[in-house]
């Protein structure tokens, strides 16, 4: 059953559809995560859920029932906003409270549901701490805390961790997502960082312009991204341009980029004929040496002879960017497996890829 269900939400800013016709439903205890662009609606969506933002059309259902008419403290939603900070004067302990005292929970009860709270973000005695006693990290989970202690029926989390450097970025997230699990929250987090976005949703909906472009698993939005604006938003991707000039009996189709490079794809679903973008992924790409004989080439092998513009390190990954004839470039990602594996700038080499990784839009 659906927790939160949003139909044809639309909210116009003079003739801007900040939200453009959204609908979307949450199952219990799942989290979704909210993807898109600066400006593409994200943070409006979530006010309307919230209460803050009243939609020029469209109804806002929680738990099965119109929230319309709700104002925010009366529905039942906890939130953890960019600028929705902890209270300075008030101690953890009474941030944490701040909610429940609001909503009439019994003053008995306050006391062990804020303990049970700060065990559950390991914040167990910092109670008496004020917020400037707190690193970044301990903040955000002080108001995370906040947000469940209300046992809302769903949590809305905005941008939960921009404020926070890259490492610690990391840790909280993993530590963000144990605790939604834990707790079993009905979630929806807005980002705009994609790995955000994919490690920490049940499911993903990548917004555009106001409307949902895709809504799926992290594996089917990165592996089956529905449109070009899907696929050039998670991910990085190579792009080349050109038309279909054949299919095969087996189901491979050829195409011929408008600089005259074959490329083999087996889509998956129907796709163009003329002046179609074509995709690849860069870690799909196989790199091998050019001055070596020319690999056996089968029906679903891609080979593109090229020369390395460029060889970056980065850690675990090599980004490797390859020149192909008509100067278009390609970038490989490959493993740091050592010496071995390292190719050099001005090196031929040929870049392989199965016609199954690529993608036509
Ligand atoms: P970001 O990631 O930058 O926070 P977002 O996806 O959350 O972006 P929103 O804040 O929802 O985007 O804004 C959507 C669009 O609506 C933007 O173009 C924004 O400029 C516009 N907008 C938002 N609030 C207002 C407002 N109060 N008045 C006028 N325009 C607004």
């Amino acid at each position: 059953m659906s927790v939160l269900n949003l139909k044809d939400i639309t909210k116009k800013y003079g003739e801007l559809a900040a939200v453009d016709g959204i609908s979307l439903d949450i199952e219990r205890g799942k989290v979704l995560s909210l993807l898109g662009p600066s400006g593409c609606g994200k943070t409006t969506t979530l006010r309307i859920i919230a209460g803050f933002i009243s939609p020029d059309a469209g109804t806002v259902e929680i738990g099965g029932k119109n929230v319309g008419h709700l104002k925010p403290y009366e529905r039942n939603v906890g939130l953890l906003f960019q600028d929705y900070a902890l209270f300075p004067h008030m101690t953890v302990a009474e941030n944490v409270a701040y909610g429940m005292r609001y909503r009439g929970t019994q003053t008995s009860e306050i006391p062990t549901r804020v303990s049970q709270m700060l065990a559950l973000v390991q914040l167990t005695g910092m109670e008496a701490r004020r917020p400037h006693q707190l690193s970044g990290g301990q903040q955000q989970r002080v108001a995370l805390a906040r947000a469940l202690a209300i046992d809302p029926q769903i949590v809305l989390l905005d941008e939960p961790l921009s404020a926070l450097d890259a490492k610690l970025r990391l840790e909280l997230r993993l530590e963000l997502k144990e605790i939604l699990r834990a707790v079993g929250a009905t979630t929806i987090v807005v980002t705009h960082d994609q790995e955000e976005a994919l490690t920490l949703g049940d499911e993903v909906v990548v917004m555009n312009a106001g409307k949902i472009a895709q809504r799926g698993t992290p594996t089917e939005i990165y592996e089956a991204p529905a449109n070009k604006f899907v696929a050039e938003f998670v991910g990085r991707s190579n792009w080349l341009h050109g038309s279909k000039r054949g299919q095969s009996s087996d189901g491979v189709i050829s195409y011929v980029t408008d600089e005259g490079l074959e490329i083999r794809t087996r889509a998956g679903r129907p796709c163009g004929e003329q002046g179609v973008d074509i995709c690849v992924r860069p870690e799909n790409i196989e790199l091998v040496n050019g001055g070596e004989p020319e690999p056996a080439q089968g029906p679903e092998q891609n080979v593109l002879a090229g020369v390395v513009l460029d060889v970056a390190p980065l850690g675990a990954d090599v980004h490797v960017v390859v020149e192909l004839p008509g100067k278009n470039r390609l970038l490989a990602i490959r493993k740091n497996v050592g010496r071995s594996s390292v190719v050099v700038p001005g090196q031929s080499v040929r870049a392989l890829f199965s016609a199954s990784d690529v993608l036509i839009f």
